[in-house]
């Protein structure tokens, strides 16, 4: 058993959830927070496309709002046969208030794959770049 198995579950259910009727590509994240919490995210698209928000920001948002601070691990699912990585855009917020947490990567078949965020993103610009 994965020490991610909970976490991934709940990146799936997340993705149950995911409003995605322009793409039908269906997104779910799960955050684990340090105390243990787990926030779920699914992708939620609009008309105007550029207002959508993926799975990985609105799980980040949610943990945000409920007041946790230091999140653990990620996780990210897909109904694809190759494993789906953050866009650039999530990788700049997971490195904002995540830091160097490990990506778990995981499809509907059960393919798992763990990147650590220093991989996915290598050369951040954040807060120690002001
Ligand atoms: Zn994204």
């Amino acid at each position: 058993m994965s020490e991610y198995e909970a976490l991934v579950s709940a990146a799936k259910d997340a993705r149950l959830n995911a409003h995605a009727p322009y793409s039908n590509f269906r997104v779910g994240a799960a955050l684990r927070a340090t105390s243990g919490r787990i926030f779920g995210g699914c992708n939620v698209e609009n008309a105007t496309y550029g207002l959508t928000v993926c799975a990985e920001r609105v799980a980040i948002f949610k943990g945000i709002s409920e007041g946790e601070r230091g999140f653990d691990a990620i996780s990210v699912v897909t109904d694809t046969d190759s494993l789906t990585p953050p866009c650039g855009a999530c990788r700049q917020l997971i490195w904002e208030f995540c830091g160097d947490v490990p990506v778990i990567l995981s499809n509907m078949k059960g393919k798992i794959e763990t990147i650590p965020m220093r991989d996915l993103f290598p050369k951040p610009f954040d807060a120690s770049s002001l």
